[in-house]
């Protein structure tokens, strides 16, 4: 599985127009499908960071909005008149186009072949989902802005297996302690504290922002 970010607040791939903003999305490649979690926070940001990492938008059959932010679910309005046929999973109960089928998200469910959702997860202020994905040599966890904290969200994510990656926004995540044992970590957008994990994690900690890919 390949994930590739494309919309985050900091560009790892340097020089080639890539934007940087408040906001996350990221590119899922599976076997079977493309499944785009989070659409940022501006559409012509998204659009044009696409563009230049050759996303095709007529590949995308899902979307994945984890928590109803801004700067999750900005880009949504502009991609849902742009894609055709895809289903949408958010805990909104409102898909923004009839082109896109919704399936709102309460309980956990499955979204593509090796790809899960936490469900519905308490958080303050925002409820959020995550998605558990099955790399080649374990479970991922791909997080929005991890609301309800990374506690709960590997908590709920291991009924899967051994959770051995983690993506995505963590925010105030402070509880270090938790990330041991696992073999990758790509703290990006709001993580306050990347410094601090990549000091503690050298080994395992993979540096995020817009371009950046990673091989699951
Ligand atoms: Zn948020
Ligand atoms: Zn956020």
């Amino acid at each position: 599985m390949k994930l590739t970010i494309v919309y985050d607040n900091e560009v790892y791939k340097k020089d080639i127009g890539l934007k940087s903003d408040w906001g996350f999305s990221c590119l899922i490649e599976s076997e079977d499908e493309t499944i785009l979690f989070d659409t940022g926070a501006r559409d012509n940001i998204l659009l044009s960071n696409m563009k230049i990492l050759n996303v095709s938008l007529e590949n995308i059959s899902k979307i994945v909005i984890s928590h109803e932010h801004w700067d999750h679910n900005g880009g949504l309005q502009a991609l849902s008149t742009l894609i055709n046929d895809a289903t949408l999973y958010r805990i909104k109960k409102k898909s923004p186009s009839k082109n896109i089928e919704l399936v709102s998200i309460e309980k956990p469910c499955k979204v593509s072949e090796g790809i899960y959702s936490t469900g519905r997860l308490k958080g303050a202020p925002v409820d959020e989902q995550s998605l558990i994905l099955h790399g080649n040599n374990g479970w991922y966890v791909l997080a929005g802005c991890s609301h309800p904290g990374v506690h709960t969200i590997l908590d709920t994510s291991q009924k899967h297996g051994k959770i051995i990656g983690l993506i995505g926004g963590l925010h105030s995540f402070n509880n270090f302690k938790l990330l041991e044992g696992l073999d990758l970590v790509c703290a990006s957008h709001c993580t306050k504290y990347k410094k601090e994990i990549q000091k503690l994690f050298p080994k395992i900690y993979v540096e995020g922002g817009v371009g950046r890919i990673i091989e699951i």
